[in-house]
């Protein structure tokens, strides 16, 4: 899909509005979040335009990803973290506010006050093979 001109990462990507950019190539652009959870928190966007990373074309997503373990290293190592979250929200319920495919790279430090509310729950007897089954009745 092509650029679209109401896309605010399309129109980083086309150099419309100005990033701090980190790397680029002809497939992806990284580049600093402009609200950062953390301190060298990137953003890694696709150069085409895809709302959703569940709309991703099979064939576009090796290029898409083939340089995330480097970035994530460089962003670790550049702000000095020996861990980052990288995560990808999916649709607005997920908290997707920019409707453009991008990984967050957040880098990590202990004690920073980030994260999920992590409140793992239990499966009723029988209800994990169903939900198997519906999800593998969709693939
Ligand atoms: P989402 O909630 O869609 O997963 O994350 C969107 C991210 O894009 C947010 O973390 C937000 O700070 C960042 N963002 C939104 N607009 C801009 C912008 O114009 N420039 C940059 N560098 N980041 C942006
Ligand atoms: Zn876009």
């Amino acid at each position: 899909m092509g650029a679209s001109d109401d896309c605010i990462f399309c129109r980083i990507v086309a150099g419309k509005i100005p990033a701090l950019r980190v790397f680029e190539n002809e497939d992806i652009l990284a580049f600093l979040d402009i609200g950062p959870l953390a301190e060298g928190h990137t953003l890694v966007v696709p150069k085409n335009h895809h709302e959703l990373l569940s709309d991703v074309p099979e064939a576009e997503v090796e290029a898409m990803t083939r340089h995330l373990p480097r970035l994530i290293r460089a962003v670790a190592e550049g702000v000095g973290v020996e861990g980052c979250n990288v995560l990808v929200n999916v649709g607005r319920v997920a908290s997707q506010e920019v409707p453009h495919v991008h990984w967050h790279i957040i880098p990590r430090k202990p004690g920073d006050g980030l994260g999920y509310r992590w409140s793992p729950s239990k499966y009723p007897p029988g209800r994990a093979e169903q939900v198997v089954k519906r999800i593998t009745a969709m693939l």
